[in-house]
């Protein structure tokens, strides 16, 4: 795999079809560490959504009657053209958002498990019919419609998997928005969505948030609304469906924790994991493992493994296949990371880490030094989701009062235990108000568990059979084998 990825000039949306724009703006993908332009884009407005969801409303009738199985096997088409192109589309990721080279192709292997895992689950979600006496009742599954869709930068492969492959199996059409700092892939993407899908089933419109994502959020022929991203922006999502009664499905943000109990086996390798949960992704994962909390019995000697750890993390160019973090998406998310990080060093202790880093030849990128911090859940940097490579570590002695701390913040979407007994994993895991638990494995993600948040991590779940429900409704249907007999004389 190499570095010398052809791009496109100019990327267009896809709207029924064709690659057209009825915007005259543009904006430039940049690569994420040295700067460099790598295309330009098409700034999506209310025009190119209109268009998208009228020619999603147009394709709608017969893509909805399209026997399922049909739907499936082009889904699976889908999933053999990402293979296909796995090598490419894993470094455009790369160049285009900063993650490493050894991350992006299990983000586009995650994506060809969910365009699969959806093209058979379809199949088998379906209504139910019960005989009556004289009769039947039947409740039938139907899609909702026009489907709005919305996605965030740091794993664009896998956002686009989760958002269409449950829409379209279940019969839906839709217009996805990628983000405007992680559009290419996507875009890419689209030359297989116009080949494999009759036109207007998939429509894309790249573009800004306030001006192509609000068109789509307000537009009056969307059915639903499906979003991944900030809670601030989810809450005008949430309000948006509201107003016009559609429902609405969020996956918001995290600041998960990640329990080491004193009895685990292999310190090393908990240590290792511990590290992983908090870098991958740099940082910049909702599901990453950001508050560890490390018993008192094996609190200094685990932190003093965990900081030898951070201080051997290659950081380098994503391109390198050798680099273990790479940088930041870009210069907005680095400073606000480095305003938590110099919040941090105000409020608790810094372990390791704690600046910028220095890349030679990628001088625009912001490379942030894995950062440990020991502090206390109340801090800000234990509160807020930082989105970076920042690790706040906090002490435990006391089983319950750990668990409301575990517990003690907005968000609840992932949370990871270390132990050797499983009935204090079971037990734990009880307790925890998150979407997800792993016991000794941190990330353990398998296709078709349930993906999705408590409280202010969102609602709704992804990733499962499941979701295939809120891409659906029900409709009853009751037949009686004869008109009744008439009751009025
Ligand atoms: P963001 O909410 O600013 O942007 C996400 C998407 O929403 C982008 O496509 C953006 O263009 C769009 N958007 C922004 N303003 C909008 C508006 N007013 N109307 C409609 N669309 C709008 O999020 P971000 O800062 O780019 O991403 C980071 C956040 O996303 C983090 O908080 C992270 O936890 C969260 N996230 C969550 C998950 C998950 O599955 N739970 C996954 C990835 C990221």
């Amino acid at each position: 795999m190499n570095a010398n990825v052809r791009f496109a000039d100019h990327y267009e949306p896809l709207i029924g079809g064709e690659r057209t724009s009825l915007s005259d703006q543009s904006f430039d993908a940049v690569n994420a560490a040295t700067g460099a332009r790598l295309a330009t884009i098409t700034r999506g407005g209310a025009a190119d959504v209109n268009a998208a969801v009228a020619a999603a409303k147009a394709a709608l009738p017969a893509w909805a009657a399209t026997p399922v199985g049909q739907r499936a096997g082009l889904l699976h088409q889908l999933a053999d053209w990402v293979e296909t192109n796995l090598d490419r589309l894993a470094m455009i990721d790369a160049m285009d958002i900063g993650r490493t080279i050894g991350e992006t192709p299990i983000d586009h292997r995650i994506a060809v498990n969910q365009y699969r895992f959806f093209a058979a689950a379809a199949v088998t979600h379906t209504g139910w019919n019960n005989p009556i006496p004289g009769g039947w009742a039947i409740a039938k599954r139907e899609p909702l419609g026009v489907v709005g869709q919305i996605i965030p930068w740091n794993v664009p492969a896998i956002m686009t998997a989760f958002k269409i492959a449950p829409a379209l199996a279940a019969g839906n059409t839709l217009v996805l928005k990628p983000d405007e700092n992680a559009s290419l892939s996507t875009l890419e993407l689209c030359v297989a969505l116009a080949e494999i899908f009759p036109p207007g089933v998939v429509n894309v419109v790249p573009g800004m948030g306030t001006e192509a994502g609000a068109a789509l959020t307000a537009h009056p022929d969307v059915a639903k609304l499906a979003f991944t991203g900030s809670a601030e922006v989810g809450r005008i999502i949430a309000h948006a469906g509201a107003d016009r009664l559609v429902p609405v499905s969020l996956e918001l943000g995290g600041k998960s924790p990640n329990i080491v109990f004193p009895d685990v086996d292999g310190l090393d390798r908990v240590v290792d994991n511990a590290a992983f949960a908090a870098t991958y992704c740099n940082g910049q994962s909702c599901l990453a493992g950001t508050r560890l909390f490390l018993h008192d019995d094996i609190y200094d000697d685990f932190l003093s493994r965990l900081k030898k750890v951070f201080e051997g993390i290659a950081v380098g160019s994503p391109v390198d296949p050798t680099t273990r973090l790479g940088c930041l998406v870009s210069q907005k998310q680095g400073e606000r990371v480095l305003d938590f990080i110099a919040s941090g060093k105000q409020e608790a202790t810094l372990v390791t880490g704690g600046s910028r880093a220095a890349v030679p030849g990628n001088e625009a990128g912001w490379f942030i030094e894995p950062t440990v911090f020991e502090t206390d859940n109340n801090s800000r940097i234990a509160q807020q989701e930082i989105f970076g490579p920042v690790l706040s570590v906090i002490r435990w002695r006391d089983y319950d009062q750990m668990i409301d701390q575990a517990n003690g913040v907005e968000y609840g979407l992932a949370s990871g235990i270390y132990t050797s007994n499983l009935a204090n994993a079971m037990r734990t895991a009880d307790r925890l108000k998150a979407g997800s638990v792993w016991v000794n494995q941190y990330f353990n993600l398998v296709d078709g568990s349930p993906f999705g948040g408590y409280h202010g991590s969102g609602l709704g779940r992804e990733y499962c059979a499941a979701t295939l429900d809120m891409y659906t409704q029900l409709k009853s249907i009751v037949l009686s084998e004869e008109v009744p007999p008439p009751m009025f004389g």
